[in-house]
């Protein structure tokens, strides 16, 4: 504590500056693809500063006086912004840093806006660079159920035994008996029960050699060895086999690869991020 003394008064009186605590927090995160803008939410009013910055080329928002719990949080997102990232700097600040594609060439600091709606409600409006990388990746797959994305491929503690492990796939948390479509058309390869913790299934193999997989289904519509066509209705949402509540896991499997994030190949209208324990 840093305490002045003020003789110039009949008694001494002691002025005390409280060190600054954590007054603020990073409470939330959403890219929202469609509309080329990051949302992000403070728990105070704290003035967020901004840069861009070259080589790579990234945006920067520092929040002072910010507190971020949570470990490091990183997404490869593989587009006009290829990574989101966040992470304690140094012991007062929070780092939102946002990795823009090197395609994205011709970047206008100006064309960078970063307002503010309401106490702690920012937007950070991207370059319109960023919108034109986006457009030129033609997203091959379609959604395959409507829902948030729960959760995302790679490491987690499982829901069910609280194991670390690889989650292969992506979850979409959905109404129970709501359609699953086909990502793509192609032939249905497998259709019916999984002993193996999927529940009930279907597996669609397409023209290019990619295997689609939708797992946790109430009810399954499709037969082994049918065609489908690209959006065709082919199970239901359910909660069937190792799942803890109604949604689909959805899987993309590559001839040489196995199974790979299924978010690139996906259209992104919205993306919102967990941090986590922040
Ligand atoms: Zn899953």
């Amino acid at each position: 504590m840093n305490c002045k003394r003020l003789w110039w008064l009949p008694t001494l009186v002691l002025v005390c500056a409280v060190p600054e605590v954590w007054a603020n927090r990073l409470k939330s995160l959403v890219y929202d693809v469609s509309q080329n803008q990051v949302h992000f939410s403070l728990s105070s009013d704290v003035e967020p500063r901004g840069a861009l910055l070259s080589n790579p080329p990234r945006i920067v928002i520092d929040l002072p006086n910010t507190e971020f719990r949570g470990e490091t949080f990183s997404r490869t997102l593989g587009r006009g912004v290829q990574a989101l990232r966040v992470g304690q700097v140094d012991a007062t600040t929070t780092r939102l840093v946002i990795e823009l594609s090197q395609n994205a060439v011709a970047i206008d600091a100006q064309d960078l806006r970063l307002r503010t709606a309401q106490p702690g409600e920012w937007v950070l409006y991207l370059p319109r660079a960023i919108a034109a990388a986006n457009a030129q990746i033609a997203a091959p797959l379609l959604w395959p159920a409507q829902g948030e994305l729960s959760s995302p491929f790679g490491w987690r503690i499982h829901p069910i035994d609280g194991v670390r492990r690889m989650h292969r796939g992506i979850d979409i948390a959905a109404a129970p008996g709501s359609p699953i479509f086909a990502a793509e058309e192609g032939v249905v390869t497998e259709a019916g029960w999984d002993d193996s913790g999927f529940g009930n299934r279907v597996e669609v193999r397409h023209p290019s050699g990619k295997v689609t997989l939708y797992a946790h289904a109430s009810r399954v519509l499709v037969e082994k060895g049918q065609s489908v066509t690209r959006g065709q209705a082919i199970a239901e949402v359910g909660s069937t086999g190792r799942s803890t509540g109604p949604h689909l896991h959805f899987e993309v499997h590559l001839p040489q690869e196995g199974r790979v994030d299924p978010l690139p190949f996906l259209p992104m209208p919205v993306l919102r991020f967990d941090l986590g324990a922040s």
